[in-house]
């Protein structure tokens, strides 16, 4: 008997350049499980039907990447707390003709700081480079996930009080404040801090200045940038000349699709296999 096929997409705008398709690819033929996992590019203003339409078109699941996540989120029948707590879906799975969504990315990133960097978030002060949706989700989730403070730098100040915001409503005990994405106050906070992460877009050209300079590091410091590609991004040089322990944001990639193959299959996910098909991706890619 030929077994059914199931499909699960991931849906952004552009998506060509998506490693999601080898990593999960790879995840489901060690995991021996029938499923095909496909990039489709959507433009934005077909996305909240194309989401609505996956139960008639057969979808099992399908990722979500930029600039979709918000729209993802209005379009479900049910959002998972993770998903509340990001304002953002970049995951749904279709059970019964409903659409489930969630967020996978904080997770991601808190299985990465654990795995590769042997960072525990409970009690740690962290400084957060970027306001964006990623800063935002990250900053809420690792706040619920027991930091002790989380300080915000953002080229917007607007921005960054928003997110401040948001992590207050999520986790009244944490201390949160913003600051100015300038050298001077990152350092002044860095010298009590444990880690800092990159969640500006800043880094993604290997032309792009580095958002802050190896002043702004205390040395010893952990620094995390969100990009993986550069895989040494401006962003880690300076990080690396003031004195940092670094890490890029291939391991949150890989551990965030590692929670959504769990969502989609109720199965422990392969990880060595996705993590040498995320490598093998990224060394072909152009
Ligand atoms: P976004 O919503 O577009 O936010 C971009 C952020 O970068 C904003 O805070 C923005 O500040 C800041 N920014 C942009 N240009 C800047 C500049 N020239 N100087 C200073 N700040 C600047 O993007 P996002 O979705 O949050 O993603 C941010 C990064 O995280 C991206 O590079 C993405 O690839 C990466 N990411 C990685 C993973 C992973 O799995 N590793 C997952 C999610 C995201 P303003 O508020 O001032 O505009």
């Amino acid at each position: 008997m030929i077994k059914k096929i199931r499909i699960i997409g991931v849906i952004g705008h552009p998506i060509k350049h998506s490693l999601s398709p080898v990593m999960q690819n790879a995840a489901f033929k060690a995991a021996g499980i029938n499923y095909r996992y496909l990039p489709f590019d959507v433009k934005p203003e077909e996305c909240f039907r194309f989401i609505r339409l996956l139960p008639r078109l057969g979808f099992t699941g399908i990722n979500i990447t930029v600039p979709h996540k918000e729209t993802a989120y209005n379009s479900v029948d049910y959002l998972s707390r993770e998903a509340k707590l990001a304002g953002a879906v970049n995951t749904i799975k279709v059970h019964n003709k409903k659409l489930y969504g969630t967020s996978t990315d904080g997770e991601g990133l808190l299985r990465s700081l654990k795995m590769d960097a042997d960072f525990v978030v409970k009690g740690k002060s962290i400084i957060i480079l970027g306001a964006g949706g990623a800063g935002r989700s990250i900053a809420v989730y690792l706040a619920t996930k027991g930091a002790k403070k989380i300080i915000i730098a953002n080229r917007t100040p607007g921005n960054a009080l928003k997110a401040v915001a948001l992590v207050r409503k999520a986790s009244p005990l944490t201390i949160v404040f913003a600051i100015k994405l300038k050298d001077k106050f990152v350092r002044f906070y860095s010298n009590t801090s444990d880690l800092i992460i990159n969640a500006t877009s800043v880094g993604l050209n290997t032309t792009d200045t580095a958002v802050i300079s190896h002043k702004a590091i205390r040395k010893g410091i952990i620094f995390y940038d969100l990009i993986y590609n550069p895989e040494v991004t401006s962003n880690i040089k300076e990080a690396k000349k003031g004195g940092a322990k670094t890490y890029n944001g291939l391991g949150m990639l890989l551990h965030q699709g590692a929670v959504s193959f769990e969502f989609w299959t109720g199965k422990k996910a392969p990880l060595s296999v996705m993590k040498r098909a995320l490598q093998k991706g990224l060394r072909e890619a152009p």
